[in-house]
């Protein structure tokens, strides 16, 4: 009775009641924006760290507001997150990036050898339609699945691993290629590595970042480029920022990059203008 108590009380404590209707007022906002076509995919090139060619991109959502002008996805991701409304917002970025990517192909030779990495979140990834409308969009749009990096957390793996494994492996039977995001930043227990069909980890920002001032962060970005080595996974560094860092990722035998250092994320235009400039080999 006490408890119920409690939660009467919590249910018209006038505080709580105004970050519901905030929080229903924030979904409201972005729904309407996804209707109103708000939203726009930019690019952040991804390198080979050795050459400093283009590899692939990064397709990072931002958000076209009216009055606010260009929105970063850290406003408002995690509420779509826990409003849900990141499946539909999410599917669209997918479809964007893929409808992009077959732009790009159609008009360069080199598009056919770029990737394009698209993030996955956790509600995403648990969502039941997730692995049909990824086969839909990717043969709708007419790409090489191939081409079709989707970025996990580590954190998305550690739970519900049976219905995890298959859904990685339905995935994977698609043909696109999975990576971890933000590598090293969420659990201790590498075991997943082993049995989760992954292809490449992104050593997370905040490593590369202290790289060539903090003894344990270059400590920490060699033993995941090994570890990337000895499980025969892909290693791509996030965050790079300065030629040490570059030269120092490359020194430890890390093979792809993204970073400021290369290029900041931005319209598609930026990448077709590298596209068309590269020299076809
Ligand atoms: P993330 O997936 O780790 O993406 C990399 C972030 O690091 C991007 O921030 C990028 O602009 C930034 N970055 C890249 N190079 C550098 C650098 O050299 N220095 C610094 N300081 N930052 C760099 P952004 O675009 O603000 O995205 C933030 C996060 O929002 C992403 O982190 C990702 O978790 C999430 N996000 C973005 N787009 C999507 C999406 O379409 N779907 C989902 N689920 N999440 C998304
Ligand atoms: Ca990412
Ligand atoms: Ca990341
Ligand atoms: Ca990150």
């Amino acid at each position: 009775a006490k408890a119920a108590g409690r939660d009467r009380y919590a249910l018209f404590d006038p505080g709580m009641y105004a970050d519901i209707l905030r929080e229903a007022d924030d979904r409201a906002e972005l729904e309407q924006a996804l209707a109103n076509d708000e939203f726009a995919v930019h690019y952040q090139p991804i390198v080979d760290l050795p050459t400093s060619r283009l590899i692939g991109v990064e397709a990072l959502v931002r958000w076209e507001h009216p009055v606010r002008g260009l929105v970063g996805p850290n406003a408002f991701i995690p509420l779509a997150e826990s409003t849900g409304l990141i499946v539909p917002l999410g599917r669209w970025v997918l479809r964007q990036a893929c409808e992009q990517l077959a732009q790009w192909c159609a008009e360069f030779p080199n598009a056919e050898r770029i990737r394009m990495n698209v993030n996955l979140s956790a509600r995403q990834f648990q969502h039941e339609g997730l692995v049909e409308e990824v086969g839909q969009i990717i043969a709708e749009t007419g790409i090489n699945p191939h081409q079709v990096v989707l970025e996990i957390t580590e954190s998305l793996l550690m739970h519900d691993t049976d219905s995890t494994i298959e859904t990685l492996g339905r995935l994977k039977r698609l043909g696109v290629r999975l990576a971890i995001d933000d590598f090293g930043t969420g659990y201790s227990s590498l075991s997943y590595l082993k049995r989760f069909p992954v292809d490449i980890l992104k050593i997370d920002r905040s490593f590369v970042d202290g790289i060539d001032t903090e003894h344990g962060d270059a400590t920490l970005a060699e033993a995941v480029v090994q570890l990337g080595r000895a499980l025969q996974l892909q290693t791509v560094a996030e965050g790079i920022e300065t030629q040490e860092q570059w030269s120092t990722l490359q020194g430890l035998g890390c093979e792809f990059g993204q970073g400021y250092l290369f290029a900041k994320p931005g319209a598609a235009e930026a990448i077709s203008t590298i596209l068309g400039d590269a020299r076809p080999d």
